[in-house]
């Protein structure tokens, strides 16, 4: 006999970021009373949302999820695509390595700001949303499905309970910090050596690109070893930089170069064909914060009815573009996982049995990939690996395809991609090897028949 499925109740979504609000348009059509809690004043007048970053790439997953929600052709209205990383030395010109071997596929740079208002315009015309802003979660009660607020402008404090809760709150997660107050929850935050400040390459009103001062479908890369600096274009026509320094230490880091002076003198020694582009490099160095990137893992997401999801539940490095991405699958899973149990617990149980393997999977291969980008990406061998990936690729698609294509092209799970990933990595090593043996025999032939043809 087929289990009754679940009757909606009421949802309370505490953070209206970039999950929260997808979430909160998900669960209202399929029937919930949403609640929506934003500790931010209302953006949608203002039409602007500040934020971690100005631009962020979102791919498949991400497109998968938008499309869901109708909200597909808008964001990809404003995108820039970029099919692949224009890496720049310090001498010479820039060299442009595509993502994929098939030349349709592109990642697309959306504004951030843009794609929380389309989500929440979206939230706030659904029937069923109720949103609150200048609210801020201090905490929740498990036994009671509540959670408690307070609006740090006037003081006031209020608790709502529903029939289920779920916790978008971001990368410090205050609904995951009273998790962390119960007993049996495995948790670590990581912090990388490294932070981030964002810098600005303006439009321009000529040459090949304009307005753009570059390729604009490209992620540009300046790898430089231990640090380096990306580029994202914006439809404005603007690029904005993402520098990746170390915190602390000598060379490239926060620590070592404080000032916008100092740092245009850093840069016209490390990323000297940047300079020009950069009329407001100093001003932005001083006036821009640094920024710090952190790995969350935790278990369990889950305690009652109480959830975590998005960044709150598994924030990660950006170094595969793919936190938002990641955070917007999470919201498929939960809408899923409600859609298919017979109760909030059993669906609980499943979204978090689906997504925190998966969850661990993109952590681990952001982290790695952030040495991909810094450093190997400026390196010959590195290069020649993606060329024969990509021939790999084109002669056998059904049998071989490439981990970016899997992480960023594809929706198959993470933890397929990443096992899948290995598994290419041992064909293309014996490849190489394959190919240079052959290419040493047909060197010695040669010099056999050289040696034999002469008396
Ligand atoms: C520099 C950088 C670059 C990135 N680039 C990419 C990229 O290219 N592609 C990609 O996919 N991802 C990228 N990410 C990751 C992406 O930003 C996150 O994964 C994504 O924002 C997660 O969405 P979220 O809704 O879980 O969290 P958030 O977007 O952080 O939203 C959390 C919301 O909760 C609210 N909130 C917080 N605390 C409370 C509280 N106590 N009570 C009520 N509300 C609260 C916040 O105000 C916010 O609105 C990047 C991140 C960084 C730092």
């Amino acid at each position: 006999m087929q289990s009754k499925p679940i009757q909606p109740g009421r949802v309370l979504v505490i953070g209206a970021g970039l999950a929260g609000s997808l979430l909160a348009v998900y669960l209202a059509r399929a029937g919930w009373k949403v609640e929506l809690v934003e500790r931010r004043g209302d953006p949608r007048a203002r039409r602007h949302i500040a934020g971690r970053s100005i631009n962020l790439a979102i791919s498949a997953r991400g497109l998968k999820a938008l499309r869901r929600a109708g909200l597909e052709e808008t964001i990809l209205e404003d995108a820039i695509r970029m099919g692949g990383r224009m890496v720049h030395p310090v001498a010479g010109t820039p060299h442009f390595h595509a993502y994929s071997s098939d030349p349709t596929r592109a990642i697309n740079s959306v504004s951030r700001s843009a794609l929380n208002l389309a989500l929440l315009d979206a939230a706030a015309a659904e029937p069923n949303v109720t949103l609150h802003f200048d609210e801020r979660c201090t905490g929740v009660d498990f036994a009671r499905t509540e959670a408690a607020f307070i609006n740090d402008a006037t003081g006031a404090t209020r608790t709502i309970s529903a029939d289920l809760v779920v916790g978008t709150d971001g990368a410090y997660s205050a609904v995951r910090a009273a998790l962390q107050r119960s007993e049996r929850f495995d948790y670590s935050q990581d912090f990388l050596g490294h932070g981030y400040k964002e810098l600005s390459i303006p439009p321009v009103t000529a040459g090949p690109h304009a307005p753009f001062a570059m390729e604009p479908n490209a992620l540009h890369i300046w790898p430089r070893g231990e640090s380096m600096m990306i580029a994202l274009p914006n439809p404005d026509g603007s690029f904005t930089c993402t520098l990746f320094w170390r915190h602390d230490g000598e060379g490239s880091s926060f620590a070592a170069i404080r000032t916008g002076a100092d740092a245009l003198a850093h840069f016209h020694a490390v990323y000297p064909d940047a300079v020009p582009l950069m009329p407001t490099l100093t001003e932005d160095f001083d006036r821009n914060p640094v920024g710090t990137m952190v790995t969350v893992r935790c278990n369990p997401w889950v305690r009652g009815r109480i959830a975590l999801l998005g960044d709150a539940a598994h924030a990660i490095v950006p170094f595969y573009g793919q936190g938002a991405n990641a955070s917007f699958e999470d919201c498929e899973a939960l809408a899923d996982a409600l859609a298919a149990e017979p109760s909030v617990e059993a669906a609980l149980e499943r979204y978090q049995r689906d997504r925190i393997a998966n969850a661990n999977a993109i952590a681990d291969m952001a982290k790695y990939n952030f040495i991909e980008m810094r450093d190997l990406a400026g390196r010959p061998a590195f290069q020649r690996r993606k060329k024969v990936e990509h021939m790999l690729h084109r002669l056998a698609p059904g049998r071989f395809t490439p981990l970016y294509d899997l992480v960023s092209f594809s929706t198959v799970p993470y933890t397929e991609a990443k096992a899948r990933g290995a598994a290419n990595d041992r064909a293309v090593r014996t490849v190489i090897r394959v190919v240079a043996s052959l290419a040493l025999a047909a060197v010695a032939i040669v010099i056999l028949l050289a040696t034999k043809a002469i008396p």
